[in-house]
């Protein structure tokens, strides 16, 4: 089948990056399709901790550069459009470190100044000045954290309904359960159109944003089997756990990282619940497929954040609360992978972790590229071609 309607540009994968790109480029004033092979934002954007930050990424000043454009575009946008709305809020991230971790408390005055250098605020604290900023946690005497004062989190839900309203403002054209199965290129080589389960779909230029399935969608789509083994990316699946707010007597205020080696964080909630995450746990999620398994890593979570949580009622159980796995996709040297690819004329690839931080400055990035016909300086880094160079 053959759908009469030609696209400036398609995007196929409509989790936050997906959806996000589709905003800008139908603002830009491009006439957008985006496709889903099941429904919007049903991926990994479901299942997240959406901290929005750049100061875990210190040690690349480009990479650095880029997430902490992410935040800011979360700045505009809710200046422009209420952070009620964007689902933005600004809380702030401590990072605590006990007095029996000298070391670990040295690593973290040396990121401090090396996130102030980075013009961004950053302050070491006190075990008391922990407790009058998160009165929600048990803080021990000679506690200290460094305290990312910028930091957030987003209420993914809350953005996904804003942009969603944004594709209806635009006019763009959303299609849920369409799969895309193949690249059509014209006889010069260049992306001409899409195959999908719903009929071929022509535009000059697609976005590749399909998330933790992105080295098997370009392998499938371009046919050429190799990327799926050789593309530069592996996948991390996480579990999150979602503790309600019935179960709570106190609301957190802080995004928390615990610095021990089970790497225990968690965060308030839109509905005054608690979202938690582990390194540990993911570790244990990424060995067991098992339901059962996978039930007790939440459960093993629960009863960290617990100790940590004091208003949490002691009688919630795994029962009470929500639990899920996302999978992270995360290019082989931890940075974003975005633009074009040479030799594929017309194709975009956006491919990253930390895609709740970066949505918003990818989705600008690739309309400007491709409203100014030119790779805008920010995307320079994030090429591809520094895999093949
Ligand atoms: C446990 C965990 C914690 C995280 N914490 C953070 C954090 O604190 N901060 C942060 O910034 N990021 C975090 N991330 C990363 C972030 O959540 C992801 O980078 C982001 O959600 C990925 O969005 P996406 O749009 O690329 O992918 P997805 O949301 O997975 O969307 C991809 C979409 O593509 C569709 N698709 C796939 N193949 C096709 C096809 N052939 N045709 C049509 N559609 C297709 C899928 O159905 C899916 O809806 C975390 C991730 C995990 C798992």
């Amino acid at each position: 089948m053959n759908n009469n309607s030609s696209y400036d540009c398609i995007v196929i994968g409509a989790g936050i990056i997906g959806t996000t790109i589709a905003m800008y480029l139908s603002e830009a004033g491009k006439k957008v399709l985006i496709m889903d092979k099941g429904i919007i934002g049903n991926g990994t954007t479901a299942n997240t901790f959406a901290w929005i930050n750049a100061t875990s990424k210190t040690n690349n000043p480009s990479y650095f550069a880029l997430n902490l454009s992410g935040l800011k575009e979360y700045e505009s946008l809710s200046r422009r459009y209420g952070s009620d709305n964007t689902g933005f809020n600004r809380s702030g991230m401590i990072d605590i470190v006990s007095d029996r971790d000298p070391g670990v408390l040295s690593l973290l005055h040396k990121k401090s100044n090396a996130i102030q250098e980075l013009n961004c605020r950053a302050q070491i604290l006190t075990d008391s000045e922990i407790r009058a900023l998160e009165p929600a946690i048990t803080v021990q005497n000679g506690d200290s954290a460094l305290y990312c004062i910028d930091d957030a989190w987003l209420d993914v839900e809350t953005y996904l309904s804003f942009v969603k309203k944004q594709l209806t403002r635009y006019s763009v054209e959303v299609c849920e359960n369409t799969e895309a199965t193949k690249l059509t290129l014209d006889e010069t080589g260049r992306v001409n159109g899409i195959e999908t389960t719903n009929g071929h779909y022509t535009t000059e230029n697609i976005i590749i944003a399909t998330g933790s399935a992105f080295s098997s969608t370009l392998a499938e789509l371009t046919d050429y089997p190799p990327y799926e083994n050789r593309f530069p990316m592996q996948t991390a699946p996480g579990l999150l756990l979602r503790i309600p707010e019935k179960s709570m007597s106190e609301p957190l205020t802080c995004v928390t990282y615990i610095n021990n080696s089970d790497g225990l964080h968690f965060r308030p909630m839109k509905d005054g619940g608690c979202l938690a995450g582990s390194d540990y746990t993911d570790g244990l999620v990424s060995f067991s497929q098992d339901q059962e398994s996978q039930e007790r890593a939440a459960d093993h979570l629960l009863e960290a954040v617990k100790e940590y949580v004091p208003g949490i009622n002691p009688d919630t159980f795994i029962n009470d609360c929500y639990w899920g796995i996302g999978v992270r996709s995360v290019p082989l040297d931890d940075q974003s992978i975005l633009g074009p690819i040479e030799g594929s004329d017309g194709l975009i690839l956006a491919c990253t972790h930390s895609g709740i931080t970066l949505a918003p400055i990818i989705g600008k990035l690739i309309s400007e590229y491709l409203v100014d016909d030119k790779i805008p300086e920010g995307m320079q880094p994030f090429l591809f071609k520094r895999f093949t160079d």
